[in-house]
């Protein structure tokens, strides 16, 4: 790795996206996705859905706009954690430019991520969603984000659907309807019988549903992985994790405080270095 630079490589940001449109536009769309659905998802709620719903069935408005506020702060904050940590390895400064190699001791279960262009301690994924890799130092903040992101979208699919039930007498036949729902609320706002606002809602609870999915898969991915104390990366690889104790990995992810930070998207701090030394003798040849 690192043999393919040229000796003018640069760290400049322009250059990097110049190099990678496609993932880059991936990174772009995936950050943007989130924090806007997320975003307009919560003032739907706080505007629209909650009043509207305490209204009609009478239940207090204070206490549900808390639960959805609650359940939005921990998925937003632990996303704006995961995405500022600082995932990478430290590049070693190279002496000569016909010297390569940028990392000289590449220690056990650290990669380099060709979208980043960075070597990541403890690499797991590169998470596009994130817009970058989540690793050592990122990783229980990405689980805490994925769960909170599927409560908040079963909260928020669960109160949209019944506003939309409420207010546009929209019928929801168990989980089939979201096999037919789309096209046919398509189908009648071509035909002038249902509004834009209509329609509008419906695709949010199709996002509401991908975020259900998606946090939940992730989360429990990462709850697999933690159990038999590997990455993403060498699960996929088929190489050896750790041969570490079940409660060893779960403080090595999650850290002594991982009570406070499963209930508060708070900056903790984690519970070793991420390098391995002797963890296991593996290190020295697995390739890539
Ligand atoms: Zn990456
Ligand atoms: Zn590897």
């Amino acid at each position: 790795m690192g043999s393919a630079d040229g000796p003018k490589q640069s760290d400049n940001w322009i250059r990097r996206i110049l190099r990678r449109p496609l993932t880059t536009t991936l990174n772009v769309i995936g950050v943007s996705y989130y924090t806007s659905v997320t975003i307009l998802g919560a003032i739907l709620q706080w505007t629209v859905v909650l009043p509207e719903l305490s209204h009609a069935l009478g239940f207090s408005l204070a206490s549900h706009r808390a639960l959805m506020l609650y359940l939005f702060a921990n998925a937003m904050g632990n996303y704006l954690l995961a995405a500022s940590s600082d995932v990478h390895l430290k590049k070693r400064k190279r002496t000569s430019f016909l010297t390569a190699n940028r990392y000289p001791m590449i220690p056990f279960r650290a990669h380099y991520c060709k979208v980043c262009d960075q070597c990541i301690r403890k690499h797991d994924h590169h998470c596009f969603i994130l817009g970058k890799c989540v690793g050592y130092n990122n990783q229980k903040y990405f689980i805490y984000c994925s769960l909170h992101t599927a409560l908040v979208s079963v909260y928020a699919l669960l109160t949209t659907a019944m506003y939309m039930h409420v207010s546009f007498k929209t019928k929801f036949l168990g989980p089939f309807t979201f096999f037919t729902l789309l096209p046919s609320s398509m189908e009648r706002w071509f035909f002038g019988s249902a509004g834009s606002q209509e329609l509008l809602l419906v695709l949010f609870l199709y996002v509401c549903l991908t975020g259900a999915f998606g946090g939940l898969c992730f989360f429990t991915w990462q709850m697999f992985l933690m159990v038999m104390g590997l990455t993403t990366h060498e699960a996929i690889n088929g190489e050896r994790g750790t041969d570490t104790s079940i409660w060893e990995n779960f403080t090595d992810t999650l850290g002594k405080y991982w009570l406070l930070g499963m209930l508060a998207p708070l900056p903790l701090p984690q519970y070793g270095t991420g390098m391995y030394e002797g963890v296991t003798q593996l290190a020295r040849n697995h390739s890539d």
